[in-house]
């Protein structure tokens, strides 16, 4: 038997899904000593995961990290098997027929839930929806939000909260140079949101979005920052925490607070509200959402391990449209051990376990991996650290049945799956920059799988 990761057996991994943890995973296998094969899968027929569906339209410099994730693609070692879903159109276990290693870059695709009543409504959205939407996403393309009301409430307080109420707060203006989908343009020009609510469950010191997004929040042009002083009234604890060495960006994200409760009153025509210690505990309306029901949390624990702690009072808001923005999960493959409650593949390290005991050949990196946290960059050495994971391993690995992909490609052909290659995304990707020139905006997606594969085809 040939060793794998030589020139004659080069070790060949597939890399489920093609956002960054896959392109960064990809780039250290590359890098490594050892001789790698890649075949990256994704069941969309574009790459980039969240740099394509996910980063807001209006944040475009993010988006030139994909010129490195280019870069990689370009390796002779590298193919892209775009269009092809994973435990559907070829199961794991077919998989593993063709691969020595599968590394699962899924990501956490679907949302939390908050769990209380009135929670599917009409009018209650997910934030994961929302920015699929906008963002040209096909599972998200035929949504319809209806942005008719006056008043949106928003539950949480993370980035992708900013993302969803910044959007809903911005001008046709402020948004028309961007690559957000057209149809979001015009509904979102047409919309009749002016308050915009954007709630958390603990307080100032705790909100998790970042400082330059919540400056930004300050900087709109027809939206004004509404914060009252007496809300950034602060406990002993989160005292404590803010006058920690390292609060960096909790300091930072006070004082912007600090400097939007201070601003003169509101005069443009939206409002944008930091509402802080409130938990929804009911939405209620009939047949569509019409309000939802808060409870006043009040602050218990040590510093930096402070909970919401519901009070017995509670508060009614009015609300046309609700969005939860309370952070993403991972959705199962067949054939891959899931943990239910995190919303995660299980894995030591990045070696995906079955119990106690490591699956053969399968790994984790990225949020299916650690769950929803950090930025694009933090998944850089997440997946050097899996990839370092599975060269070490590779002594015990089990070489695969059929060291070829041909067969797997003459199995997809038999299955009607028009892979996409990469060469196909570069026709793609050329041909929405060129229906992007006409609108001022850097692109302009295609938004269905169909018109996609019409235009290769
Ligand atoms: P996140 O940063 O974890 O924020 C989730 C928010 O939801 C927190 O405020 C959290 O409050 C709250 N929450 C959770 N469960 C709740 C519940 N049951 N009731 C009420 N509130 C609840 O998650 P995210 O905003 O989805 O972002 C995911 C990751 O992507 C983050 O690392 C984020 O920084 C990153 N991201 C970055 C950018 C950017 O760089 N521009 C843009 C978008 C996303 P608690 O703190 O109390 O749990």
């Amino acid at each position: 038997m040939s060793q794998l990761g030589t020139a004659t057996r080069p070790l060949r991994v597939a890399i489920v899904g093609s956002g960054p943890s896959g392109f960064y995973a990809a780039e250290a296998l590359f890098k490594s000593k050892q001789q790698v094969k890649v075949d990256m899968f994704d069941r969309l027929p574009t790459p980039y995961g969240l740099v394509r569906g996910g980063v807001a339209p209006d944040h475009q410099k993010i988006k030139n990290v994909i010129r490195v994730y280019e870069k990689i693609a370009k390796s002779e070692h590298f193919a892209f098997w775009g269009n092809v879903n994973i435990g559907r159109d070829i199961t794991v276990d077919e998989l593993k027929q063709h691969y020595d290693a599968i590394l699962f870059t899924c990501g956490a695709e679907t949302d939390r839930r908050l769990d209380v009543p009135g929670e599917d409504l009409p009018g209650s959205y997910t934030a994961t929806e929302f920015v699929g939407w906008y963002n040209g996403h096909p599972d998200y393309r035929d949504r319809n939000f209806d942005l008719s009301g006056k008043v949106a409430v928003i539950i949480g307080q993370g980035n992708v909260a900013m993302d969803v109420s910044r959007i809903l707060a911005k001008t046709r203006k402020e948004l028309e140079d961007t690559d957000i989908a057209d149809y979001a343009l015009d509904a979102l020009a047409r919309s009749n949101i002016e308050k915009i609510y954007v709630i958390g469950r603990r307080g100032p010191v705790q909100t998790k979005f970042t400082p330059p997004e919540i400056k930004e929040i300050g900087e709109l042009e027809d939206c004004d920052p509404v914060v009252r002083p007496e809300d950034l009234a602060l406990n002993d604890a989160s005292r404590v925490e803010l006058d920690a060495p390292e609060s960096n960006h909790e300091r930072k994200n006070f004082e912007i607070m600090r400097e939007f409760s201070t601003r003169p009153a509101p005069t443009k025509r939206k409002r944008y509200y930091l509402e802080f210690l409130l938990s929804p505990v009911e939405l209620r309306g009939d047949g569509h959402l019409q309000q939802v029901v808060f409870v006043k949390n009040r602050l218990a624990g040590e510093p930096f391990n402070q909970w919401a702690e519901a009070t017995e009072e509670k508060i009614t808001l009015d609300c046309d449209i609700f969005f939860r923005s309370v952070g993403y999960r991972g959705i199962s493959i067949p054939g891959v051990p899931f943990d239910q409650r995190k919303g995660i593949f299980p894995n030591r390290e990045g070696r995906i376990i079955d119990g106690d005991s490591p699956v053969p050949g399968m790994y984790a990196a990225g949020w299916i991996k650690r769950g929803p946290s950090g930025i694009i960059g933090t998944n850089k050495p997440d997946s050097q650290a899996t990839v370092e994971v599975i060269l070490s391993d590779i002594e015990t690995l089990t070489p695969c049945a059929v060291p070829d992909s041909d067969p797997l490609r003459q199995l997809l052909r038999e299955r009607k799956v028009r892979v996409v290659t990469f060469a196909d995304w570069q026709r793609i990707d050329a041909a929405e920059v060129e229906r992007g020139k006409s609108k001022g905006k850097p692109r302009e997606k295609f938004a269905f799988v169909e018109e996609m594969l019409a235009l290769l085809d």
